[in-house]
């Protein structure tokens, strides 16, 4: 095992990788910028350092920066945590050349991963069922594009072969449209991304956001977790998740988990990992893959009991996967919340200082946050400020519990989108389970204020 990790990230997720370091006795070196200096895990950590001002671009994106700050301290590893520069091939192959393990898959894994059209070419030679559409980049002449989409059929969707965060897509529902879209989703992808190239999928109309959560070590062993549903959605962006998925057949979730793991193990994965799906009419169509630990992952740890943040560290220490597929088990139901400092009807951020916090609790309630009363919610990163997480033997107990939680839990001094969660677990048809990507969005436009 490691002696000392440094955790290149901010917020509940580096506080989750630092608890994660303290159970396996690894010593978590902290890095912050100017504007987290009063960070808990910061004061509360063995070691930390600060990497540079409150941007972003010149702190936790810095890569010579933190691979100083690694230097400096003397440690082994880093975990680059979700978001920043987890999913950043260049500063994984930094990390490697500068003598340390990057906690996390191999650079190439995540350049594959990275581009999309190169990661569906990769899940279609692993036996993963694909949205169909075309066969990988789409060529410049409009003749072969207009060609491509009669033969997937409208209303289909443009994507950008390097997009990510739900930006760079555009769907198009009659042949009037295609090109001008084509050269506008092109010309957009190459500003945002570098990378101008598109690629054109079947555009689902009322799919569910499914994904299953893998873990592999270094010798080709690798297992599945189960499955989450992530349709609750606002601009492509999750707010709540839960695990199972209601409604699916279990069966179904097997054989797409087996070839999850079948294709870890083609392509030489290792790490966490998550292959994302739609889901329509009982058939799976993979999506993307990523190649971090995710922000939901804790539904899964509630119902698998497998610490995932501590598994990715043991296998990147060169250690093999504790446990076999068959050794993993699914126990009941869990749901969580991302609390974020934002005005709950109309989203604008809502950063400040919070002047009451007070945690709910109680059997199988579980909350992922780094905030405490009197923190400053600095207006610079992403609003989400905590995860609440809730377990039950069933879906029933395990809503019930999660409207405990929230009536339970206070933030005062900034607004949070608590209010809109304490209504969604009320509401009927989320209640039923089930609802699909476009629900949260129809939902919030029928009860707009
Ligand atoms: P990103 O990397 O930007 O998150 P994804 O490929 O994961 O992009 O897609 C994000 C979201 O866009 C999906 O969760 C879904 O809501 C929608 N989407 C993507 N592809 C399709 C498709 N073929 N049909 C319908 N919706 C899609």
């Amino acid at each position: 095992m490691f002696k000392k990790i440094l955790i290149a990230n901010r917020g509940e997720i580096a506080l989750r990788i630092q608890r994660a370091c303290r159970e396996l006795g690894v010593r978590a070196v902290m890095v912050y910028s100017e504007a987290d200096r009063d960070a808990k895990y910061v004061r509360l950590a063995e070691e930390a350092v600060c990497i540079g001002p409150a941007a972003s671009n010149l702190s936790y994106l810095n890569m010579p920066a933190i691979i100083s700050a690694a230097e400096v301290t003397d440690a082994e590893a880093i975990h680059p945590g979700y978001g920043f520069l987890s999913e950043n091939a260049d500063f994984a192959e930094r990390v490697e050349k500068s003598g340390f393990q990057f906690i996390g898959p191999t650079p190439e894994s995540i350049r594959i991963m990275g581009d999309k059209v190169s990661a569906k070419q990769a899940m279609i030679r692993a036996g993963v069922p694909c949205v169909p559409g075309s066969e990988g980049e789409l060529p410049d002449d409009p003749v072969q594009i207009r060609r491509i989409a009669k033969s997937v059929g409208y209303p289909v969707i443009i994507k950008a072969a390097g997009g990510g965060g739900g930006r760079g897509m555009r769907v198009v529902h009659t042949e009037a449209a295609l090109i001008n879209a084509v050269a506008m989703t092109k010309a957009e992808a190459g500003a945002a991304f570098g990378n101008p190239a598109v690629y054109m999928e079947k555009f689902l109309q009322n799919p569910r956001h499914i994904e299953i959560q893998v873990l592999a070590d270094a010798f080709k062993n690798a297992v599945y977790l189960g499955e989450r549903d992530c349709s609750m959605q606002r601009r492509h962006q999750k707010i709540l998740e839960e695990a199972p998925a209601p409604g699916i057949n279990r069966k179904l979730i097997e054989r797409i988990g087996e070839r999850c793991v079948a294709a870890c193990k083609k392509i030489g994965y290792r790490g966490a990992g998550t292959f994302e799906f739609l889901y329509e009419a009982g058939e799976f169509y993979f999506i993307e893959m990523n190649t971090r630990v995710q922000v939901e992952h804790p539904v899964t740890e509630m119902i698998t009991g497998v610490d995932i943040v501590k598994t990715q560290i043991m296998v990147a220490a060169g250690q093999k996967l504790p446990f076999t597929q068959r050794q993993i088990t699914i126990t009941g139901h869990a749901i969580e919340c991302r609390i974020n400092a934002e005005d709950p009807f109309k989203f604008t951020p809502s950063p400040g200082r919070i002047t009451t916090w007070h945690a709910p609790g109680g059997p199988g309630v579980r909350v992922d946050s780094h905030i405490y009363s009197n923190y400053f919610v600095p207006p610079y990163y992403d609003s989400m400020i905590g995860k609440l997480i809730v377990h039950g033997d069933t879906r029933e107990q395990a809503l019930a519990r999660m409207r405990t939680a929230l009536l339970e839990t206070a933030v005062e001094g900034i607004s949070t989108n608590i209010p809109l969660h304490r209504e969604l677990m009320v509401d009927a048809k989320f209640m039923a389970g089930g609802t699909n990507i476009h629900y949260l969005e129809h939902w919030l436009e029928q009860h707009k204020r």
